[in-house]
């Protein structure tokens, strides 16, 4: 039995879209992130609305490609061909956006996307390690901060800030709570299902109302787990999925994995619970820049160096959601999530004893049926051990 408030969150991306024109129509400003180090409480507490642009279809790379190298991550394309071709309401909706110095072919494609619309690129450590790296990143908050004020035309108060900061907090919860029933075997929920809820959050334009709306639908999973009803006999091999974020659109790994036999439990990647394990620190006594600041510099993304947080997390998961396998997803050219896919497959063979399988890929469906035949051994490895 699927849950049925799954299909308010499938039309959720479409209908917000309309949503966010009327909000704009009603003189609120919206500000479109790319990645999960863009402090969200900033453009909340601006009063601004928050949404996501990570391009995760294939149809707009084609013109991309008319600009950027062909050999650049999908992620990267997909993003920069909505932007050329005015073909994501989301985009054309957005007033100002938020970049960082993530990987070094999206740095360089927001400065391509500069001169289509106002974007401000915020400078990250490039590791946690470092005494200054804390300093520094609550220097370039302080930095958005003044832009958001100034481009907006508004000022951020500690209030607006501390306010944000509880709603992105509820939010969080509410989907860690949600993707925490998948730790029950067999899980309630596909991997599919999974990532559609999590995804569309990036396209809500009333955070309380969409948080709200997470919560029914872990409720109403919950009644389903309590009778017993699963898509999944129990002994389906449990998953863990990690790597590069991956949204709907470019979901196909996803969906092979669960048409081949397997239930992806836990996604561990910036489309799951990597951006929900860690939360601001509420303490009123604290600067809320400060507490922020600390928040995102814990996100464990490969563009960090070294990023031994990843590891620690995967160990974690592992355990928690009782998985037999992991498969590391990395989009073609992602130099960092490819390259640290080796320590990666290091840490779960050599300390978890689990099966651990690579897939690089594309958003394109060239590549389907030899993807299915390496996944198809994969699971069918899992289901013999
Ligand atoms: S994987 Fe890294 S660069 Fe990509 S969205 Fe997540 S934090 Fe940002
Ligand atoms: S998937 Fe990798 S290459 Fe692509 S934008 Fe994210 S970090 Fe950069």
């Amino acid at each position: 039995m699927r849950p049925q408030m799954m299909k308010i969150f499938e039309n959720m991306r479409s209908d917000n879209a309309l949503s966010i024109q009327n909000a704009k129509d009603t003189g609120l400003k919206v500000v479109g992130i790319f990645c999960a180090y863009s402090p969200m409480e900033l453009v909340l507490a601006a009063g601004a609305i928050p949404v996501g642009l990570c391009g995760t279809k294939h149809e707009p790379i084609a013109a991309a490609e008319k600009i950027l190298p062909r050999n650049l991550c999908p992620l990267i394309k997909s993003s920069f061909g909505f932007a050329v071709t005015d073909t994501c309401p989301y985009f054309r909706a957005s007033d100002f956006i938020i970049a960082e110095t993530t990987c070094d072919g999206k740095k360089k494609m927001f400065e391509l996307l500069g001169q289509i619309k106002p974007v401000h690129v915020m400078h990250l450590p490039q590791g946690t390690g470092r005494p200054g790296a804390l300093r520094w990143w609550l220097e370039e908050l302080h930095l958005l901060k003044e832009r958001l004020e100034e481009h907006l035309g508004v000022t951020i108060s500690r209030e607006d800030l501390r306010a944000a900061i509880r709603l992105c907090n509820r939010e969080r919860t509410a989907l860690k709570n949600l993707h925490e029933l998948n730790r029950l075997d067999p899980a309630p929920m596909t991997g599919l299902d999974m990532l559609t809820t999590i995804f569309v959050k990036g396209f809500n334009v009333d955070k309380e109302e969409g948080t709200g709306l997470i919560n029914q639908l872990a409720e109403e999973v919950r009644n389903i787990a309590a009778q017993g009803i699963s898509p999944f006999v129990k002994g389906t091999p449990r998953i863990l999925l990690t790597g590069c974020p991956v949204g709907i659109g470019s979901e196909k790994v996803v969906r092979l994995l669960e048409e081949c036999g397997g239930s992806v439990v836990c996604f561990e990647s910036c489309s799951g619970i990597k951006t929900l394990e860690y939360l601001v620190d509420e303490d009123e006594q604290r600067d809320p820049l400060e507490a922020i600041a600390e928040r995102y510099l814990q996100i464990p993304c490969s563009c960090m160096s070294p990023n031994p947080g990843r590891l620690e997390l995967l160990g974690r998961l592992i355990g928690d959601y009782k998985v037999d396998g992991v498969v590391d997803l990395s989009w073609q050219a992602c130099h960092t999530y490819i390259v640290e896919g080796e320590l990666v497959r290091r840490h779960v063979k050599d300390n978890f004893g689990l099966p651990y399988i690579q897939l690089e890929t594309d958003y394109s469906t060239s590549d389907i049926e030899q993807l299915k035949t390496r996944i198809s051994a994969f699971i069918e490895m899992l289901s013999g051990s």
